[in-house]
């Protein structure tokens, strides 16, 4: 019989802990202040910084958003950005991603000081994620360690197959991975015979952004099963990557969509601001 790995759960025990921390920084003068920026109208963007404010709120932590009209330039961004990183009052900088065309993505981060990158997306915090030693860790793929390590799911030594190559997904999760003593291998769309190396995971991560794309027979019985995925169906009902009702009965462990990794990624936001905030102090 397999077991869920509930995002829901462990990221409100996350959330509960944070919420003492800051606390605990207020009662020393510090309120940490996360600084959303939001560029154009995408609805989904909308949706998750929407939910980012309201996970602040709830823990305590100051958030204070920034929208900007789709017709920003890049000079005004970064301007609002360099505004920000010598704003005491603000400890966390996240710039909602996709960023409308004509903005470079990869110069906005890059502004952002690493002190205060709280996504974890800056060149330089990547290093330090690459060399083990870190302030923020990614915030999916440090959720997905949360989960798994509060299950007490043993990383050393298992096989770990990740599919999906994104910076902010793929990447730094074969990466923490790998830092925990995982053997990886990171599949991708030029991967040949997927299912060959899908069906030798002890420890299974897709964040392919394709609803069914893991089917049964692509899984090692036993293994776990991670679903990053955020995908709609047919219906338009959130579902991931797993085809979850013929994957979950051959698994150890499963996350469930929704309910798995998407509220590990939130809470992680969090940890991430009071983090910063903490150095602030
Ligand atoms: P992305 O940048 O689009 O990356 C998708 C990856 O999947 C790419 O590396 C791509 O390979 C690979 N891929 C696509 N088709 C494939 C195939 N047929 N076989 C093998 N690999 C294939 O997406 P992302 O930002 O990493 O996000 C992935 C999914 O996770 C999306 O559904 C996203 O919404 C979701 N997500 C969820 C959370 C959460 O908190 N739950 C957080 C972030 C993202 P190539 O590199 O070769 O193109």
């Amino acid at each position: 019989m397999y077991k869920i790995l509930d995002g829901k759960t462990t990221a409100a025990e996350v959330k509960a802990k944070v919420a003492e921390d800051v606390v605990e920084l207020k009662e020393c003068g510090v309120t940490p202040g996360l600084a959303v920026i939001i560029v154009g109208n995408d609805p989904a963007s909308r949706v998750y910084v929407d939910n980012k404010e309201k996970d602040c709120a709830q823990v305590g932590i100051r958030s204070t958003e920034y929208a900007l009209l789709e017709t920003t330039s890049q000079e005004e961004l970064l301007s609002l950005i360099h505004k920000l990183n010598n704003d005491p009052e603000v400890d966390g900088i996240l710039c909602q991603l996709p960023l409308p065309l004509g903005l470079d993505e990869k110069t906005v981060i890059g502004a952002i000081t690493p002190e205060k990158d709280v996504d974890c997306f800056h060149p330089e915090n990547v290093g330090h994620v690459m060399q083990g030693d870190y302030t923020f860790l990614p915030c999916t793929p440090a959720g997905i360690m949360k989960l798994l390590e509060r299950e007490c799911v043993d990383v050393s030594g298992k096989h770990c197959v990740v599919i999906g190559r994104s910076n902010i997904v793929g990447k730094p999760m074969a990466m923490l991975m790998l830092n925990a003593s995982a053997t990886v291998t990171v599949c991708h769309s030029k991967t040949r015979n997927l299912a060959d190396y899908t069906r030798c995971a002890d420890i299974l991560v897709s964040a392919v952004g394709k609803a069914g794309f893991i089917t049964a027979d692509m899984v090692k019985p036993g293994s776990v099963v991670i679903d990053v995925g955020m995908n709609r169906n047919s219906q338009g009902k959130l579902c991931g990557d797993v085809d979850f009702e013929n994957v979950a009965p051959l698994c150890s462990y499963i996350t469930p969509v929704p309910g798995g990794v998407g509220p590990m990624t939130r809470a992680e936001l969090l940890v991430n601001t009071v983090s910063a905030a903490k150095k602030r102090k």
